[in-house]
């Protein structure tokens, strides 16, 4: 199987982006293929061995779009699409600003010309071009006016018709046949007017001016809008500054970014970016990397800290050592883990895809019989004409397109923004409906780098104990044997053996043979309870400590206990706040941990959470997820993502807290940068407005159409003489998919991060 990604020219609604996705899954050994219309992108899983891209592109291109194959390095390919982009956009915004005004105004004085004569009959009107007096004249200016609309419109006609000879009618096809057929009409009562002078009243060139230079003025501003949806990716993109300063034998240099190579030395000056990653040599300084992680304050860097490319040193200056360049970079992972999430789809947007799909043909068939029907209960020909082309404009299958993915790409962007990682419309939706947090305790809801806090040998001798400790734990690397090891190196006892027959307690301890051939192990009373050591003497120690929501350890030799070593690690600043949040957001908290139940209690108690799952064996994480899903709830699971694989696969949600400095992480859903717990209840918050913004718009888009499309075809006309224009149409779709677009920005306004 393999996964691809494509470019996709020609698309300009939801009907060509179904069509394309319909196209492509006709192929044989097409797993998935989902179109993303406002990235015009396509993400396609096949298997290789029965399909190939020329298949694919060949595919698409037979149904009228174009296709290329995005370069696998999908950073460097999209920091260059969308540097290329941005040039495109400008030069063609230009030629369409130009264009849109031509059109604009042209359609505007044939408007007028045309609804003048009835409005102000008075109007001095010079003979010759005077309806009344000569109409041919009139009608023939009328259609030269058309000319520099249609030219500059002239995009709905050829990707209209174009798609609708593939058999896949779009958008444009609608314009394209409803502008087509009254200019037709319009054309032959110009020819009728010497034998018939009625038929001057029956022109309708202005209505179809209207149409498609109003369908333009609207694709313009949703362009605009739409554009502005993608800002927070195109802003990640342009944080990597152009070139950096090299420091070769005391010399600086400015070399293009692109250049650098792990172990080069850089230098960096006060208000200037970090070009990639990397650590400080030399110098310190404060360093703002808000549009990374989201953490808005400064962070002080200094000799051996990690900095991250895209980063602002706001004050100080720098000596950085290179360690990764291009796709290895944090910001590299970042944008193509965003850039992913925005081209999947998410679940709810699947009937709006269906519907879209045969929307088109469905609206042509509406507009042919409402025609019709009219005719046939004695309607004039004109009067059908009219209900025929107001029904085809007014449709907005674009609405429906956009509805979902602008909401997405705004969402996944905010969250991006404040180090949220969110991996796809589906997760996002998801977390939306959790009902149950499972929070691993150690660097989740704890800083995760415990210290030791007591040290009681059992013959006064601290020195052996500790040593005995060390040897053991320097063989590990559990926060806890962190903690022991670091301590007994202050304390200038260091790992004095090497052992033999190491053996890991998974949620035990270990156990080994020294040089002396001694049994010495360390661990809590599970470890002991398999060894066959009795720990009776101390539980009255262990549990004091456990009640502090400390985590003892028992360290012991050839069945003998040498003493106990406690560590304590301290919650996140914000752990308190962070749980709060949760709850006032109908979720309930609960601790995750191998620890003892005691240790757990205490820790959960001192930053309010009240139920524990304790005594967990790493292996079982993952079946208390099962579990509570088996109980109807949904499951977000939130770890630090490195022993907490299973489990974060197994949750409905997975969620890897603090991954600032490495954000490959394959387990997870949502991708936590900052450490603080706080965040986990804004990316819920976060995911329930996107998804109310998703629904919001696809409301809207369908109660639009299910609306406009009936009044449109005359429904209200026999009872209440409602009639619409065909200009009223192209207003009315223009500005509904702008709506929709607009209403997706809007998110960017709503509070969602904090306490609250
Ligand atoms: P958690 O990630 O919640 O700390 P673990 O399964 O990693 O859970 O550890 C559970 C318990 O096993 C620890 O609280 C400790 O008592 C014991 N333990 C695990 N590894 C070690 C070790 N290297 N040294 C001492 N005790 C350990
Ligand atoms: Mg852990």
């Amino acid at each position: 199987m393999r996964e691809e990604i494509y470019d996709i020219g020609g698309m300009h609604c939801a009907a060509c982006s179904s069509a394309v996705e319909r196209v492509t899954k006709k192929l044989p050994g097409v797993s998935e293929s989902s179109v993303n219309l406002p990235l015009n992108r396509l993400t396609i899983s096949y298997d290789e061995a029965q399909t190939t891209p020329e298949d694919i592109i060949n595919k698409i291109e037979r149904a009228g779009f174009t296709a290329t194959v995005q370069k696998p390095k999908a950073e460097k390919a999209d920091i260059n699409a969308a540097e290329k982009d941005d040039e495109i956009i400008k030069k063609q915004s230009k030629s369409e600003k130009t264009g849109l005004v031509i059109s604009l105004v042209s359609a505007g004085i044939l408007l007028v010309f045309s609804m003048l004569p009835m409005i102000f009959p008075s109007f001095p009107m010079p003979d010759i071009i005077s309806l009344g007096k000569n109409p041919q004249n009139a009608a023939i200016i009328q259609m030269l006016l058309c000319i520099p609309v249609f030219a500059a419109g002239r995009r709905y006609f050829t990707s209209g018709i174009k798609s609708l000879m593939h058999g896949n009618p779009n958008m444009d096809t609608l314009v394209a046949v409803s502008a087509g057929a009254s200019v037709i009409y319009s054309l032959v009562m110009t020819l009728l007017i010497p034998i018939r002078p009625h038929s001057a009243h029956e022109l309708y060139f202005e209505s179809a001016a209207v149409v498609v230079a109003l369908v333009s003025l609207g694709k313009y501003l949703e362009a605009g809008s739409s554009a502005k949806t993608k800002s927070a990716i195109d802003g990640l993109i342009k944080l990597k500054p152009e070139t950096a300063t090299l420091v070769i034998d005391g010399e600086t240099r400015q070399v293009p970014t692109a250049e650098l190579k792990v172990g080069d030395v850089i230098l960096i000056r006060a208000g200037a970016s970090v070009p990639t990653d990397g650590v400080v040599q030399s110098g310190t300084g404060a360093v703002n990397e808000a549009m990374l992680t989201g953490e808005s304050l400064p962070a002080d860097k200094k000799e051996g800290d990690a900095l991250i490319g895209g980063s602002i040193l706001l004050s100080g200056a720098l000596y950085m050592q290179v360690k990764k360049t291009g796709e290895d970079t944090v910001l590299a992972g970042i944008i193509k883990f965003v850039l992913d999430a925005q081209g999947k789809k998410a679940p709810i947007a699947k009937t709006a895809d269906k519907v879209a799909g045969v929307f088109v043909p469905v609206v042509m068939a509406i507009a042919i019989i409402s025609a019709v029907l009219w005719l046939i209960f004695g309607q004039t020909p004109s009067f059908a004409l009219k209900i025929f082309t107001t029904v085809l404009v007014i449709a907005c299958p674009c609405a429906m397109g956009l509805a979902t993915p602008t909401a997405i790409i705004v969402g996944t962007g905010m969250g991006a923004n404040a180090g949220i990682l969110i991996r796809s419309g589906e997760a996002l939706e998801l977390s939306s409906k959790i009902s149950v947090a499972l929070l691993d305790k150690t660097g989740t809801v704890t800083k995760g780098e415990p210290a030791v806090t007591d040290v009681r040998s059992v013959n006064d001798n601290e020195k052996e104990l500790l040593s005995a400790a060390a040897s053991l734990e320097i063989l590990s690397d559990h926060p806890i044997a962190k903690a022991i090891t670091e301590y007994s190196k202050k304390r200038g006892i260091a790992a004095e053996q090497t052992l033999t027959n190491v053996k890991m307690h998974e949620g035990g301890g270990i156990s080994a043979i020294s040089e002396t051939g001694e049994a010495l192990y360390i661990g809590n009373d599970r470890l002991y309870r398999e060894l066959g050591i009795d720990t009776e003497k101390y539980i009255k120690l262990l549990d004091k400590l456990r009640a502090e929501g400390k985590t003892p350890v028992i360290c012991g030799r050839q069945g003998e206990i040498l003493g106990v070593i406690a560590v304590a690690d301290e919650p996140l600043p914000d752990a308190k706040e962070g749980i709060e949040a949760l709850v006032a957001l109908g979720i309930k908290p609960v601790l995750l941990t191998g620890d003892s139940e005691q240790t757990a209690l205490a820790i959960a108690k001192s930053v309010g959470i009240s139920d524990v799952i304790a005594e967990v064996l790493p292996t079982e994480k993952a079946e208390h997820v099962i579990r509570l899903k088996e109980k109807g709830e949904t499951v977000l699971m939130v770890g630090d993502g490195i022993n907490d694989a299973p489990a974060l696969i197994s949750a409905d949600l997975g969620c890897a807290i603090g991954a600032g400095s490495d954000i490959a992480i394959d387990s997870a859903d949502i991708i936590l940068m900052r450490r603080e717990l706080i965040s986990v209840a804004e990316a819920v918050r976060l995911g329930r407005l996107t998804l109310r913004g998703i629904k919001q718009n696809l409301f809207w888009a369908f109660a639009y159409n299910v609306i406009g499309i009936p009044i449109a075809a005359g429904l209200l006309y026999p009872s209440y003489g409602i009639l619409l224009s065909p200009m009223f149409g192209g207003l009315a779709m223009g500005l509904s998919s702008l709506f929709v677009v607009t209403n997706a920005l809007r998110l960017k306004t709503k509070r969602w991060r904090g306490k609250a």
